[in-house]
């Protein structure tokens, strides 16, 4: 039987690793990205390069965004030329990327007015994992649009799990991220004390990693303090995005988390210096000079 066509919108860090292994796994693909040279070189893997996400949508089955944030999944999909208007009726929307509960709600209906479904379906995992077909998959929406859709999460990822209707998969990577960001905040001054306290660094750092606060996370951000490389695997703007959206939601839920405050401050502070670009741990060098 042939395979189910994709399309991957955003060709990122995640979307370009997401399309590396669909086209290895022989999945027709049509691959868009907003900057077009991004996309060039997916067509030497057998991709169909397309001009605009209307165009990547009119040849696949199953459509996949992963871009920045709430801002750019509606130009994808609602934009000129987005991949609503290219999409037949039938075909499954899946938003990938991490981004609010509302917007994916808002695209939920605008996806069942064309007769299509949308599934919240991010993600986690990291680069490495997005191209080895190794990403956690959190899905909210039907089980029917799941099902339609399975073939092409397996190939993706090592898990996906189904939360619950649409929405819960955007809400519940918010929250994992909301301590994701606060980990790394506290950690990142964690490191300022120690470096302004005089304490022996090394001896203080072989506590700090072999304690149960060396959690993977954790030890990402030691490694890359360690290499001195801040290469972007998770970029630190990305990072802020996921704060201030959980922020958000937690308070329309109407269970504040307080602690996000303090954690956004420190990652606006690190963008402002100009390290969003940067791999998130970079955080670690903002803090001694907040
Ligand atoms: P990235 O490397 O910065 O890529 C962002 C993508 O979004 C690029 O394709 C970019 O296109 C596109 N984009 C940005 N603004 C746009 C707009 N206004 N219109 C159209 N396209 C736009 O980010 P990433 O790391 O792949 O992350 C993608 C999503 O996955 C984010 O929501 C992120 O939070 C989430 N995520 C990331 C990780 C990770 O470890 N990196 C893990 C889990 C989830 P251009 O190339 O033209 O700029």
């Amino acid at each position: 039987m042939a395979k189910t066509s994709v399309a991957i919108l955003g060709l990122g860090i995640m979307g370009g690793g997401m399309a590396g292994r669909l086209l290895s796994q022989q999945f027709p693909t049509a691959v868009y990205n907003r900057n077009r040279a991004k996309a060039e070189p997916f067509a030497k893997l057998g991709a169909f390069v397309a001009g605009s996400p209307q165009e990547a949508a009119a040849r696949a089955e199953v459509i996949i965004s992963m871009v920045s944030d709430d801002a750019a999944s509606r130009m994808v999909w609602l934009g000129k030329d987005g991949a609503l208007a290219g999409s037949s009726r039938g075909s499954v929307f899946v938003e990938s990327s991490t981004v609010s509960v509302g917007w994916v709600k808002e695209l939920a209906k605008a996806a069942a007015e064309k007769g299509c479904e949308l599934l919240d379906a991010p993600v986690t995992g990291t680069k490495p994992h997005a191209a080895s077909g190794e990403l956690f998959f959190m899905v909210g929406g039907s089980a029917t649009a799941l099902a339609k859709v399975r073939e092409v999460l397996a190939a993706l990822g090592r898990e996906v799990l189904h939360l619950g209707p649409g929405g819960s998969g955007a809400l519940v990577k918010l929250i994992n991220n909301f301590v994701c960001g606060v980990q790394a905040a506290s950690f990142a001054e964690a490191l300022a004390l120690v470096n302004a306290s005089g304490i022996d660094r090394e001896k203080c750092l072989a506590v700090l990693s072999n304690s149960a606060l060396a959690s993977p996370l954790i030890k990402r951000m030691l490694a890359s303090m360690a290499a001195d490389d801040f290469t972007p695997n998770f970029p630190l703007k990305l990072m802020t995005k996921d704060i201030g959206y959980a922020q958000r939601e937690a308070a329309a839920i109407g269970s504040p988390v307080s602690t996000a405050a303090p954690a956004l401050e420190i990652f606006k502070h690190a963008v402002q210096e100009g390290l969003g670009d940067q791999d998130f741990s970079a955080v670690m060098k903002s803090v001694k000079h907040h």
